[in-house]
């Protein structure tokens, strides 16, 4: 934890305020002597409970962009912020995904007070099931809606709740939204806005299995190849003022991102139309997302020993892991890992991995491992795949030959655990 976000949680005046920054200071430091992460968490908690008001007082006087998306936040968020600090200087982000009220505080909290009289921008990804709970609160200018899609439904039950709940939200809002025009969910959630509020954004994104029936009137929906949706019933639709996003236009965005997939091309999509809202120019926005290798160990390439690289996917649902295997099938035939937990973060319930198209993926030499590896092999076999389980992502790395490249994709506290473990081994390699 530097001391710019210790230094800078100073605008309170009150005694209550500065109590609990103090508090929260030493409860942030005792947390990072013990190892136990960088402190923000800590910090947030400790200052939210002593002042119940920091959340709103640090979010007053900035400008408020708030990105929110079962799929895609992180990276969206990334790329925004990225192009933001090329035309601002003061621009604060929780580039770490802690993106509900703990995360957003520490975030809001590490704004540096310059001397210049410049104006600060806080582009924040929030958790879509806590926006509700702390929206009035942080009051953003701009909205960027990505999808909305199953995910932990042993927790968190089904994608309509979230998108009614952010239709309540959204009552009185006079801010601007930019929006996935595909996803029948964030359309809803939308509906009672002013329609020049909304810039609805043509992703022609390809997962519709959590969006067959109508947010409106629950008739089945029907979809065209464009990936545009309607309900046959009610005439729910998507909405036919779509952003142009012409050929040209996905060709320049696909050409500028270093990141893989065509998720990545959907995000950068959205947070083109984000940033133009704000004026900054094309040419920057491209060599901005240019600039992006990876995010916070998202597609992140590594060369170990024997010369064997490996790349990193993260993928947590259904929909993630039907645009994952997309991607990874393309090609050459790769190595394949698969590194599978159903801890509570990952949503202890797995019946969703028979939602995901195994059968139609080519994939080669598959491996799996993982404390719910049972489970991700029977359904291997069950799609007909040949499957070497191992105990863990070293012995799943000694079953590659030397000279090859391999693909992992792995649940969301596998991917955590990987993203410490991987450039460990990296640095051994290299050093040998
Ligand atoms: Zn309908």
């Amino acid at each position: 934890m530097n001391d710019s976000f210790m230094q800078s949680y100073i605008p309170m005046s009150s005694i209550r305020n500065k109590l609990a920054v103090s508090i929260g200071k030493l409860a942030a430091m005792s947390s990072s002597a013990l190892g136990k992460g960088t402190g923000e968490q800590i910090f947030g908690r400790i200052v939210d409970i002593a002042d119940p008001n920091a959340l709103k007082n640090l979010a007053l006087n900035k400008r408020v962009i708030v990105i929110s998306s079962t799929n895609g936040k992180t990276t969206t968020t990334r790329l925004i912020a990225q192009a933001f600090q090329k035309e601002h200087s003061n621009v604060l982000t929780n580039a770490l995904g802690a993106n509900q009220r703990a995360g957003l505080i520490a975030a809001l909290a590490s704004s540096k007070q310059g001397d210049n009289n410049e104006e600060t921008f806080a582009i924040l990804e929030v958790d879509e099931r806590s926006l509700p709970g702390l929206f009035d609160e942080i009051q953003p200018e701009l909205l960027i809606f990505g999808n909305l899609s199953r995910d932990q439904l042993d927790r968190f039950g089904e994608v309509s709740s979230i998108s009614k709940s952010w239709q309540k939200m959204l009552e009185g809002y006079k801010g601007k939204v930019i929006a996935n025009g595909n996803d029948p969910h964030i359309v809803f959630s939308l509906s009672n806005l002013e329609s020049q509020l909304v810039t609805y954004v043509d992703t022609k994104s390809s997962w519709h299995d959590d969006a067959n029936t109508c947010p409106k009137c629950g008739e089945l929906l029907s979809w065209d190849k464009q990936s545009h949706f309607k309900c046959l019933s009610c005439n729910f639709s998507t909405p036919d003022d779509l952003a142009a996003n012409s050929n040209q236009l996905i060709e320049e965005v696909t050409n500028s991102l270093k990141i893989p997939g065509k998720w990545n091309i959907n995000n950068a999509l959205l947070a083109l139309w984000a940033c133009r809202s704000f004026g900054i120019p094309d040419g920057t926005i491209f060599t901005s997302f240019g600039e992006v290798k990876e995010v916070s160990g998202r597609n992140a390439i590594f060369n170990l020993e024997g010369n064997k690289t490996v790349q990193l996917f993260l993928a947590k649902n259904p929909a993630g892991w039907n645009e994952t295997l997309t991607h990874i099938s393309k090609g050459s035939p790769r190595n394949t890992i698969f590194a599978f937990n159903c801890n509570i973060a990952d949503g202890k319930d797995p019946s969703w991995l028979y939602d995901v198209d195994f059968e139609s993926t080519p994939l080669k030499n598959i491996i799996v491992f993982g404390e719910r590896e049972l489970d991700m092999r029977l359904r291997l076999e069950i799609a007909g795949k040949k499957v070497t389980p191992t105990i863990s992502i070293t012995d799943a790395i000694a079953q590659c030959e030397k000279n090859s490249h391999t693909n992992i994709v792995a649940s969301y506290t596998q991917f955590l655990k990987l993203s410490r473990t991987l450039p460990q081994l990296n640095k051994e390699a290299q050093s040998k």
